[in-house]
């Protein structure tokens, strides 16, 4: 990319304003001062610093989301209000967008980004990423539902699900509290595998995808952006 446009980019000012303040030596690149604004830089590797001032240039952002319920997980929306209708008016202009999909009704994890390998690999079923949801179901997850969630489902359409991990937390006569891991995004997968057990979802929420936990602290709606350590584990 062109100085002037990172140093444009980078807030410092408008086209011309930065042309001048490259023409008087203030920008350094890699420690040499340059005096043409038609230097080429590569934004993720060159260093490049202004009245002695290391620039960082970011290109890529990365955030996670708790989901309240009654949004939808999409980048627009005539008519209903979607997860990015809940990120500040700066965080709407980075050509983000939500990596997968929950039901209006799932709570949870979500991550929000303008990463498309990223998500792409998060979502590719060639890698089989995780994704940890809490279940509430309307009905009792016995010895024999969680065999055959274990083992993998044939759903009400004959598609068959892979083996996933099952966790009974808590259950009484009515309902059942359960941790269910699969790694697969078939859609409505969970309620359809509850589903084929003749049982429903009650509430689900999702706590984890790939190496990354929902922050405990993040209220419904709240979200923040991720950790280096977070966004290098998920890579
Ligand atoms: N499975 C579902 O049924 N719904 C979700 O939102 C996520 C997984």
């Amino acid at each position: 990319m062109r100085l002037d446009k990172y140093l444009a980019n980078m807030g410092l000012g408008t086209r011309s304003q930065v042309r001048k303040i490259i023409k008087d030596g203030r920008v350094t690149v890699n420690g040499y001062i340059v005096y043409s604004s038609k230097t080429q830089v590569d934004e993720q590797n060159d260093e490049v610093m202004a009245d002695k001032e290391l620039l960082s240039y970011q290109n890529f952002f990365y955030y996670m989301m708790n989901k309240p319920q009654d949004v939808i997980s999409a980048t627009n929306d005539d008519s209903q209000k979607t997860v990015m209708d809940l990120l500040t008016k700066e965080d709407q202009k980075k050509s983000m967008f939500p990596v997968g999909r929950l039901d209006k009704d799932t709570t949870g994890l979500l991550i929000i980004t303008n990463d498309g390998k990223l998500s792409h690999r998060l979502l590719s079923p060639a890698h089989h990423v995780s994704k940890v949801y809490e279940v509430k179901v309307a009905g009792v997850i016995d010895d024999e539902a969680q065999a055959s969630l274990a083992a993998g489902i044939t759903l009400k359409n004959g598609e068959q699900t892979k083996a996933a991990k099952v966790q009974v937390l808590k259950s009484n006569e009515k309902n059942s509290w359960i941790r269910l891991t699969i790694s697969e995004g078939k859609y409505h997968q969970i309620k359809r595998m509850i589903g084929a057990l003749s049982m429903h979802v009650l509430t689900l929420n999702r706590i984890e995808m790939g190496s990354l936990k929902l922050d405990t602290d993040l209220a419904l709606g709240e979200y923040r952006k991720l950790t280096t350590t977070e966004i290098a584990c998920l890579k």
